[in-house]
């Protein structure tokens, strides 16, 4: 090619993107490929979709449920097994409630989906007195409906759009108020028996789903609808696992690693570990008790430089 080509090539070549442009679908590219990963990766660990299932992924209208369909639908793409989405969307008939939004959106997809009307938003603001939060019955109701439609629409798996920072933060409440290590799980049986839940975001951090549900541009729907939200103790708890995730990056990962890591015999659940008969064996055995933990070391405002690893079995004592 000489010279005059050279230019004829140039001129006729659309202009290079700014390097901000560049250096920003370079990160949202970063992002695309982690959120696929992490997603795909908790589907595995926890078999959470099978071939022939067909999934009934609940959309609210709020960035986490936008993210997991985004991500859901584009995994099934390139899944090596076949499997039917259908989203739901339950118009709870709060006041304001922008009722063609997920119509509309999801119409462009070109998905199945359907939108439930139930006016629960009436029935709970009639039986709770003002002033108390009305989130226990509202949960109770959607849940009902949820899981009746989903029989209705012949669904096999009901995903929600729950993700690390929901899963951490229902651990620390059920120990806070609740006294009981009990988390949100990523995969269960519902408690009428008649559906598995699965909560393909269980590995995702919410800050990842900010940041793709701005990428995305998802036509988000307010949560604070029915004005209930303000003082709930979640958004108490959330507050102080972002300020702990600041000061010590890498906590809420341990945490969520800690999930699936438990030991019986460091707790204290008779259930769990047969306490009562325990006797010296004169086997050393490296999960034995240690006598005095050694506490770890972690500076304010560093990064944590005690990781739970994928697959390690012992805790902060090493
Ligand atoms: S925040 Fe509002 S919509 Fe959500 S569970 Fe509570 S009462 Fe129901």
């Amino acid at each position: 090619m000489n010279d005059l080509t050279d230019l004829a090539a140039v001129a006729a070549a659309p202009p290079a993107p700014p390097k901000d442009t560049r250096k920003a679908d370079f990160e949202a590219n970063k992002l695309s490929k982690r959120l696929h990963h992490q997603v795909g990766l908790a589907i595995t660990d926890f078999n959470m979709i099978e071939a022939g299932d067909k999934v009934m992924v609940c959309l609210s209208g709020g960035k986490d449920s936008y993210t997991m369909l985004d991500i859901l639908l584009s995994l099934r793409k390139r899944a090596p097994i076949a499997f039917d989405i259908v989203a739901v969307n339950l118009d709870q008939k709060q006041p304001g409630f922008p009722e063609h939004i997920l119509p509309e959106y999801l119409a462009k997809l070109d998905i199945p989906f359907h939108i439930e009307n139930q006016d629960t938003y009436s029935i709970v603001k009639k039986l709770v007195p003002e002033g108390q939060t009305m989130c226990s019955l509202c949960s109770r109701l959607r849940r009902g409906i949820l899981y009746r439609v989903a029989g209705e629409l012949g669904a096999t798996k009901i995903a929600l759009g729950h993700h690390r920072d929901d899963m951490v933060v229902t651990m620390l409440i059920n120990m806070f108020f609740g006294g009981r290590l009990k988390g949100m799980p990523p995969k269960l049986v519902s408690d009428d028996g008649r559906n598995v839940v699965i909560r393909p975001l269980a590995y995702v951090a919410e800050t990842e789903i900010e940041r793709w549900a701005r990428h995305r541009q998802f036509p988000i729907i307010p949560c604070t609808l029915c004005g209930s939200q303000d003082n709930l103790q979640r958004v108490q708890v959330k507050k102080m696992l972002r300020e702990w995730e600041r000061q010590y990056p890498g906590r809420s990962d341990n945490m969520l690693r800690a999930m699936s890591h438990v030991v019986p015999s460091h707790l204290m659940d008779r259930k769990l570990f047969p306490f009562t008969t325990v006797q010296a064996t004169g086997v050393a055995d490296a999960d034995g008790d240690i006598a005095f933990d050694e506490e770890p070391c972690v500076a304010p405002a560093a990064p944590s430089t005690v990781r739970w690893q994928p697959g390690s079995t012992r805790d902060t004592e090493e």
